[in-house]
């Protein structure tokens, strides 16, 4: 009789008994906000929900400033076209990441120059980066990837050293603290997402964060067809014809990224649930890294001693097969999903060979020019490390799972080492 759930045995969890926690979570609280908002008849173009929320968010995140817009792919784009990069420019970028982060370089026809992680955090590696700088280098865009953090405070002293802008992709990160701050009030601009697999969601949606009134300025125009913000919110402003331009009367050119009304009233709901779920992931995640570092052939993503607050997206941890008695990481991802009735992944694809990041199938958008055509080519980036976590290390489950309870995490923990033991059972 083989043991194993994939091979017919008895699985680890029986998710039809036994379900993982759901995710996204909502109570009575959203399905109220939900239908006044739709009562009040103001569905968009900031009303009181979005306003709330940006003052909700910039709070949590300790910034002056937050500002929704549709989604964490539209925010990394404005933040790129606030700090004036464009034509000429090359923005650092780590090599694993969504494609978002370094598709909207392109998207401002600046160039995106991929960089190898650290091994141990899976987070851009300052070393690589301060070898990437040319006199063009206008911008990084460190990613705070799963749990991890990067290192911030080598990112700044690199940034401060060579004249940069940082662009803090905190797509996973909402409510995470590095040194006491909060990730995106740390670089120039903070750029969160609310799509929904996201630990704070809307569906979809997004937020820019900064302590730079005049870049909040324009990232607040960008976002609204080019307006400045209202020049006072409390006055009844002409939203359809009555334009407002700068001091002077400028305006820039961009168009319609608003967020509504009903996505907002959400935010401001599910806002006030993220420091509880953040605290439960942090206490699971953490149990869960303990018992991890017990079993042969796993290990955990290293915490930096440096965050002070932990905030997951995903939950990823660090696979050997060689310690494992050379089972393959696919055979092993498979088994564990099969034992835990929850899908496990791969970590993102490198981005110097990703599915969906192709700038080449677009030439009509992104040819500008023999150069730039070569420049954006991913594949003239070597990023070892990124490969081989993707290829040979890399296992990630849902958020979902860190917000249970510990016999959960024990049962994560006997589910691997049940693999462990019946390795044998995957072997031919
Ligand atoms: C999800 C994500 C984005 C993009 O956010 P969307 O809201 O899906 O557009 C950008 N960067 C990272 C690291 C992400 O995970």
């Amino acid at each position: 009789m083989k043991k194993l759930a994939i091979n017919g045995g008895a699985p680890s969890r029986d998710t039809s008994k036994n379900p993982w926690p759901q995710w996204p979570v909502w109570g009575k609280e959203e399905e109220v906000a939900l239908i006044n908002v739709l009562h009040s008849g103001v569905w968009s173009y900031n009303g009181p929900k979005e306003t709330e929320f940006n003052k909700r968010f910039a709070e949590f995140t300790g910034v002056k400033h937050a500002i929704c817009t549709v989604n964490g792919t539209v925010t990394l784009q404005l933040a790129l076209e606030a700090v004036g990069v464009g034509v000429g420019d090359e923005v650092i970028v780590p090599g694993l990441t969504w494609q978002a982060t370094a598709a909207t370089v392109i998207d401002v026809n600046a160039v995106p120059v991929l960089v190898d992680v650290c091994e141990d955090s899976w987070c851009i590696d300052p070393k690589e980066v301060e070898k990437a700088i040319t006199p063009r280098t206008k911008a990084i865009i460190p990613v705070h990837l799963y749990g991890a953090f990067a290192d911030m405070d080598a990112i700044m002293a690199i940034a401060k050293k060579h004249n940069l802008y940082v662009i803090e992709d905190c797509a996973h990160k909402h409510g995470g603290e590095w040194n006491g701050k909060k990730a995106g009030s740390i670089g120039d601009i903070g750029s969160f997402s609310y799509q929904l697999s996201k630990h704070l969601t809307a569906g979809e949606g997004g937020s820019v964060t900064t302590n730079n009134s005049e870049l909040a300025e324009k990232l607040d125009a960008l976002r609204n067809c080019g307006r400045r913000p209202e020049p006072d919110a409390t006055e009844e402003v002409d939203k359809g014809a009555g334009d407002y331009g700068d001091d002077d009367g400028n305006f820039i050119q961009s168009g319609n990224l608003r967020i509504t009304e009903f996505q907002a009233a959400i935010l401001i709901e599910g806002l006030k649930r993220l420091p509880a779920q953040n605290a439960t992931r942090d206490a699971n995640g953490e149990y869960l890294n303990s018992l991890l570092s017990e079993i042969p052939g796993v290990s955990p993503i290293k915490r930096d001693k440096r965050e002070t607050k932990k905030a997951y997206f995903n939950f990823a941890f660090r696979y050997h097969k060689e310690e494992f008695k050379g089972l393959p990481i696919e055979k092993f991802r498979s088994a564990l999903e099969a034992e835990l009735g929850i899908v496990v992944d791969a970590s993102y694809e490198p981005l110097n060979n990703c599915s969906l990041y192709v700038p080449h199938t677009k030439p009509a958008r992104h040819k500008l020019n023999e150069a730039y055509w070569k420049a954006i080519d991913p594949k003239r980036f070597s990023l070892p490390v990124c490969e081989r976590i993707f290829k040979e290390e890399s296992v990630c489950v849902h958020h979902k799972v860190l917000m249970g309870s510990k016999a959960d995490m024990d049962l994560l923990a006997q589910a691997i080492t049940k693999i462990y033991t019946h390795a044998a059972e995957l072997m031919d």
